[in-house]
């Protein structure tokens, strides 16, 4: 759903294109040259990997965020040592790429020697997809698992109005030699980013998507975004691990529930301003002396996957991947359009 490569109204841009072109408007509206340079290689990340809705599309909700007073364009995150197992990083209301960053090798060093570690990040506004930061983590070899509140936009289930996030949750398993598998998605019915291209294309959504200010099921993107609210997958499950990301990446490190960041961006229509979890666990330290021997029987279970016909999560990504590199990553002229006028 994420590509659209048959149309031609649009470029292949390379990555050093993409990176340039991030990296100039970001600058260009303000943003210190390591905000900029993070924040950069998150959105190319997911260009490159056709994950359009979390690619240089951001650019736009970014901008506007920082314009209207809601994110700090030259925030320097502070690494705090808290304890064994559990790094602190304040990202002092920057976007949360250059937090995760400054925090990753404290959080690595405490996974390798305690076996488990976790890292929260606190008062960052976050907008990127959280694959980005999980391979970071499965490339040195560690399991992982990410997961942050957003905004008050979903219903509960069995509810009707907005009181959860979309909350992604993504969990990341090294593969030496091999990509890691990862899957990452929102414990909504679909990501609000994709509701919004919809709405952008003059597109309805599928049923199940969300509910208009009524409760009742509606296929009108605008209606849903701004006036309705989205819904959890898998009803009750989806519902019920959504709650879960509100309370271990909310009040237990000590940062916002999705409705107080809704409170807290007061009808600005900012992206979401709140905290990040990120648990890091090594295998050389849970299974012992032949983790290895270990870690490669779970390659049974993903050779039997494959040979029935399903596929892994993240292998489309990394087809893209292969593709973008081979030939560009794929812009519509619109977003360039509009990224463009934010040069002006
Ligand atoms: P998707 O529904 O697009 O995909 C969910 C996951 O399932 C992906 O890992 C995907 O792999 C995998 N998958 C999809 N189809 C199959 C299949 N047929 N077989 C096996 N695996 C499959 O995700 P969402 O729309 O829910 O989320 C998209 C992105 O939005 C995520 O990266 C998430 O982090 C981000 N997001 C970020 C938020 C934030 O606060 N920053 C808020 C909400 C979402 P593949 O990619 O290869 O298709």
């Amino acid at each position: 759903k994420d590509t659209d490569t048959t149309a031609d109204n649009g470029a292949y841009l390379t990555r050093e294109a993409l990176m340039s072109l991030s990296r100039r408007v970001l600058e260009h509206q303000g943003f210190s040259a390591e905000q900029a340079r993070a924040l950069g290689e998150t959105l190319v990340a997911a260009q490159m990997d056709a994950s359009h809705s979390h690619g240089l599309y951001r650019l736009l909700g970014i901008v506007q965020t920082l314009r209207q007073g809601a994110a700090v364009a030259d925030a320097v995150p502070e690494v705090e040592d808290v304890a064994a197992g559990v790094v602190r990083v304040d990202a002092g209301g920057g976007f949360s790429p250059l937090a995760f960053e400054l925090g990753l090798p404290l959080l690595v060093g405490k996974a390798r020697d305690a076996g488990v570690a976790l890292m929260a990040i606190n008062h960052c506004v976050h907008s990127t997809a959280l694959w980005v930061e999980l391979e970071r983590l499965t490339e040195q070899g560690l399991v992982a698992i990410v997961c942050n509140p957003t905004q008050a936009y979903m219903a509960p289930h069995g509810g009707s109005r907005p009181l959860l996030g979309t909350n992604p949750l993504a969990f990341g398993w090294p593969r030496p030699g091999r990509e890691p598998l990862v899957f990452d998605f929102a414990t909504s019915a679909i990501a609000r980013g994709d509701i919004e291209l919809h709405r952008r294309e003059g597109k309805p959504i599928p049923e199940g998507w969300g509910v208009d200010r009524d409760g009742a099921p509606c296929t009108d993107p605008e209606e849903v975004l701004d006036h309705g609210a989205m819904l959890p997958f898998g009803q009750h499950k989806g519902s019920a691990l959504a709650l879960m990301v509100e309370l271990i990446a909310g009040p237990m490190i000590g940062d916002l529930l999705s409705v107080e960041s809704s409170e807290h961006d007061a009808g600005r229509a900012g992206l979401p301003y709140h905290g990040e979890l990120i648990i890091a666990i090594d295998p050389a330290r849970t299974a012992g002396a032949t983790s290895e021997a270990h870690m490669d029987r779970a390659e049974r279970l993903f050779d039997e996957l494959l040979g029935q016909g399903a596929r892994l999560p993240a292998q489309r990504r990394y087809r893209e991947r292969a593709l973008s590199e081979s030939r560009g990553a794929w812009v519509p002229q619109a977003l360039l359009d509009d990224i463009e006028a934010l040069l002006a």
